[in-house]
């Protein structure tokens, strides 16, 4: 079996699975006063530490949630108290989880290369007759890699006294983010994409920025986020962040493997395209469409090769649709429903691509491409 689909989820890292487990052990409510709610609270804070050093940013202002979906939900739905005026600005490759989560949000267009417009933005701000206004933009886009110029975006939305919401799911681990000193308002990421367990994500603040609960109830994780938390999860997370800055042999490895898989793919199968293959990008994704033939149907054929890929965004549940990050960058139904998303990570090997590549060929011969 290969497995191709890192950005989906990443493979469970065993320092991940051996510190989820032990906290699986402990019984205790990390409320309670007594010795083993104590002891699930340590294990918490001791995670919450992690993660904020990961993020570059305060231990408490991090916020433990159900993923990043939920993250992301908090970060811009929470932005402003409920009924109060606002203005939300998202960039249009943003995962579903933030262009979905409220219905008002304006639209920052993307260029051709998949960077978002800056000078439209800079429009957009330049009309100053609105209070409380987030922009919302991904450090790395799940489907393309393709990396944004954030400090860039800090730099007008401050200017213009906006604040800035960054989605680094796809950056965490890969990347440092360094949340407090590039002066990023609002970070969220997801512990299944580096290696940690699914189900677990977290949102980070910086100074400045104090979000409204969208989850209420009994008031855990200092009233933002209500219900008994998940201590395995939370630990796991912990255990995957505080091993992020070993990642660097990996990116470096998942980088080569990479650009060994696009010579292959631009020699010896000429009617493949590269998407964003100019663009600034991560070493760990390739984003490849042949023309004709529908992604899904090539996911399911390397599927029955043993190779796990993606067709666009796995993660929206086996929705088949054309990709919406690809059309906004301006491609057409051609390419953005016959792109295929090969993503690599913490444990990828040589032998990955080589398989990769078998299965491919053997694919596109038989489709006739
Ligand atoms: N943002 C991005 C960029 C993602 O790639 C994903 C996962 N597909 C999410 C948010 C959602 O994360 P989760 O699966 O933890 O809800």
């Amino acid at each position: 079996k290969i497995y191709l689909d890192y950005n989906a989820s990443a493979p469970l890292k065993p320092e991940a699975r051996d510190t989820a487990v032990a906290a699986l052990g402990i019984g205790g409510n990390p409320s309670s006063v007594h010795q083993s709610g104590r002891e699930a609270r340590a294990i918490i804070e001791r995670a919450r530490e992690d993660v904020a050093i990961l993020v570059g940013g305060r231990t408490q202002d991090v916020i433990f949630t159900s993923g990043a979906t939920e993250a992301n939900n908090l970060a811009i739905r929470g932005f402003v108290p409920e009924g109060e005026p606002r203005r939300v600005i998202v960039n249009g490759t943003e995962h579903p989880s933030v262009l979905e989560a409220v219905g008002d949000a304006e639209h920052l267009p993307v260029k051709a290369d998949g960077v978002v417009d800056i000078g439209f933005l800079q429009r957009m701000l330049a009309d100053r007759d609105w209070r409380n206004c987030l922009v919302s933009v991904m450090a790395v886009n799940n489907e393309t890699g393709v990396v944004q110029p954030i400090d860039e975006v800090v730099a007008v939305a401050h200017a213009a006294g906006a604040k800035v919401h960054c989605d680094a799911v796809q950056a965490a681990g890969h990347m440092p983010i360094d949340m407090l000193e590039r002066g990023i308002d609002i970070v969220t990421i997801s512990a299944h994409k580096m290696g940690g367990p699914r189900g677990v994500g977290a949102v980070a603040t910086g100074p400045g920025v104090a979000l409204n609960a969208i989850i209420r109830g009994g008031g855990q994780e200092r009233g933002m986020r209500s219900g008994t938390e998940n201590p395995a999860g939370i630990a796991g997370m912990g255990a995957v962040c505080a091993s992020a800055p070993s990642y660097g042999p990996n990116v470096a490895k998942a980088r080569e493997l990479r650009d060994r898989l696009e010579v292959a793919l631009r020699e010896t199968i000429p009617a493949s395209v590269i998407v964003a293959a100019n663009s600034p990008r991560v070493g760990h994704v390739c984003c490849v469409a042949l023309p004709g033939v529908p992604a899904e149907t090539q996911v399911m054929m390397m599927d029955l090769e043993g190779i796990a890929v993606s067709a666009g965004a796995a993660c929206s549940s086996g929705k088949i649709k054309t990709s919406h990050v690809l059309r906004e960058m301006g491609l057409g139904d051609d390419i953005s429903g016959s792109a295929i998303r090969v993503s690599f990570g913490w444990n990828s090997r040589d032998e990955d691509v080589d398989g990769f590549l078998e299965a491919f060929h053997r694919m596109a011969a038989r489709i006739g491409s």
